[in-house]
């Protein structure tokens, strides 16, 4: 994957907050339900997993050693200086996470507004150690998340590494990255469209409102990648130069080492219970990915309307 060195990035889409604590005695907001927080991958297994990292734990990373009050937060960093290019992204790993960004939002604008809706901006938060969002204290072991109170895509870069390639086993690489985010901000466009609001986010199993919501939102994501080489900047170019056959292979193993299945069996004790599924198999996440990539089109991704999940 790759950048076109002269198109403009937007780093205003992105808030970093790295190294910034976000609070003591704050609580982790998955698994939430009742506050609609959508995230990438399973959360009970998270929650099981513990130890190094935090994930998921009850006590939040460097609480009370951080010397932060509650809601206090010091100055974001600052990536407008060094992300101002294509050329930047093609050099700088914060750089190329602004442009997929920028180019995740340009796509879903443009979408909206060819159906003659608007589409609303949604901030991405960079964190490291724990953040506060519209839908509580986060700490650094939750996966990437979107909290729709407060319309957020919060992210902490090491889930890629020490999660997903260590722990979970996926290839990853940026495109996979790019996945990723283009998931969580298919929750935020399902949260403008009104379909998060209706899908209870406590009821799992194969067949759930739930799994179906993620599984749109990994449609979703394929729908830009389908469309990103192609979706204009506010310049007229676009952001992304292209997406190799390598990129999208990537994407589909990470797809397969984060499905309900696969990670019950092989992170979380071996017994598969489909009861408790919340995001899809590996075989369907796989699918309703390639159906996005393939059609490029979001009203392939109607996953509410079918009896033919995977
Ligand atoms: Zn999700």
């Amino acid at each position: 994957m790759d950048f076109n060195e002269g198109a403009n990035l937007d780093p205003g889409q992105i808030r970093d907050l790295r190294g910034v604590s976000g609070g003591i005695g704050g609580r982790v907001v998955a698994g939430g339900g009742g506050l609609g927080v959508v995230g990438f991958i399973i959360y009970f297994l998270l929650s099981q997993l513990g130890g190094v990292g935090g994930l998921g734990g009850s006590v939040p990373l460097n609480g009370g050693l951080s010397g932060l009050g509650a809601g206090q937060q010091v100055t974001a960093n600052d990536l407008s200086s060094e992300c101002r290019t294509g050329a930047d992204a093609n050099a700088n790993h914060d750089c190329a996470i602004v442009a997929i960004v920028n180019s995740i939002q340009d796509y879903w604008s443009n979408a909206f507004s060819r159906s003659g809706t608007t589409y609303r901006e949604a901030t991405t938060t960079f964190f490291s150690d724990s953040v506060n969002t519209g839908c509580g204290v986060a700490d650094a072991g939750i996966g990437p998340f979107y909290c729709p109170a407060d319309e957020g895509v919060y992210l902490n870069l090491n889930f890629f590494s020490d999660v997903l390639q260590r722990q979970f086993g996926a290839r990853g690489g940026l495109f996979t990255e790019a996945y990723v985010l283009a998931h969580e901000y298919g929750h935020h466009v399902q949260n403008l469209l009104g379909r998060s609001d209706r899908v209870n986010h406590n009821d799992t199993g194969p067949t759930s409102g739930l799994v179906r919501l993620e599984l749109q939102a990994d449609c979703y994501a394929g729908v830009w990648a389908h469309n990103a080489t192609t979706t204009p900047t506010e310049s007229g170019e676009p952001l992304i130069s292209n997406i190799t056959q390598d990129d999208i292979a990537a994407a589909l193993d990470a797809a397969q080492h984060i499905g309900d299945d696969y990670l019950q069996r092989e992170i979380g004790g071996g017994r598969v219970d489909e009861s408790q599924f919340s995001h899809g198999t590996s075989a369907q996440r796989e699918k309703w990915l390639t159906t996005g990539l393939q059609t490029g089109d979001p009203a392939a991704c109607d996953t509410f309307n079918t009896n033919d999940l995977g």
